[in-house]
């Protein structure tokens, strides 16, 4: 009973100290579409989960301990939300932290875009089958789940950002879905690194996307540089973080050169810049 009191003390002033370590919240606020990173520090851990909303998500180890990094979509409404945790310790006993982490609403501008009808709305049956068969294959390897890979992140072209992630879009008048990822305004022929270790595991040519190339970071982890030029990156290569995977271009539903990246964790968009700052490497 003295434990459970006194954990329960320490889930209220601050991190919460249980067995050999500490579980923290390495930002205690985030904005929606972002990432929370929840790191265990101490003693090696069997297992370790943390339950944010309705999902557990899984600790794996780290550096010093654990990690975990829970997508906070879009979509979550701003608010406090418990993260309890269950660690199991070496000796088979179980404990079970409680963090907090507050959601802040961010409001995204509005874009207005305007495109040549047939690119908005894709007419005939070929072309249909063509954007269903390669939503499919996205869907197909999105849905994959590999060991860890990633270490840290960094930028895939140093390039100035042209459009933000989760910007609400209004395409020639119609109100679209939020922007999916981050534009960097790269010229066309610019290098396009990884943003981290990983393994390439698809490589197409798509109506929306263009060339593209898609790459599995581990434990759900997953980034996509689109619209390239030219792919120089095979599925199945091993990449370290800042080998280059293509070249900018402006293929598939694009208006000009600019590298489009799409990074999704557990199955949700979330912010790529985010993501790059919470977990940055100094590039080598
Ligand atoms: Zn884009």
């Amino acid at each position: 009973m003295m434990r459970v009191w006194f954990v329960l003390f320490m889930s209220l002033v601050g991190p919460s100290v249980v067995w050999g370590g500490e579980l923290t919240l390495q930002a205690a606020q985030v904005h929606n579409g972002e990432v929370a990173v929840v790191r265990w520090t101490g003693q090696p851990l069997v297992s370790g989960a943390v339950r944010f909303r309705d999902r557990v998500i899984a600790l794996y180890a780290d550096v010093d301990g654990a990690i975990a990094l829970l997508p906070v979509g879009l979509n979550v409404e701003p608010g406090e939300y418990p993260l309890s945790a269950v660690l199991v310790d070496h000796q088979g006993e179980t404990h079970s932290p409680q963090l907090s982490l507050q959601v802040i609403r961010l409001e995204r501008p509005l874009e207005r875009l305007t495109l040549p009808e047939r690119m908005v709305t894709p007419q005939g049956k070929p072309l249909l089958e063509r954007i269903a068969r390669e939503s499919a294959l996205l869907k197909d390897a999105f849905a994959g789940h590999s060991l860890r890979l990633w270490t840290g992140f960094q930028r895939p072209v140093d390039d100035p950002i042209a459009s933000i992630f989760g910007k609400r879009r209004l395409l020639n008048g119609k109100p679209k879905s939020p922007h999916s990822g981050t534009d960097f305004r790269s010229p066309l022929g610019t290098s396009i690194k990884s943003i981290s270790n990983g393994r390439v595991i698809l490589v197409g040519d798509f109506f929306y996307t263009g060339r593209t190339v898609v790459v599995d970071h581990g434990e759900g982890l997953f980034s996509l540089y689109a619209h390239l030029s030219r792919v120089t990156a095979d599925v199945g290569d091993e990449l370290l973080p800042g080998q280059e995977v293509g070249k900018v271009g402006s293929t598939g539903r694009s208006t000009g050169a600019h590298l489009h990246l799409t990074v999704k964790l557990l199955g949700e968009r979330v912010d790529p810049m985010a993501l790059i700052q919470a977990l940055s490497v100094s590039r080598t």
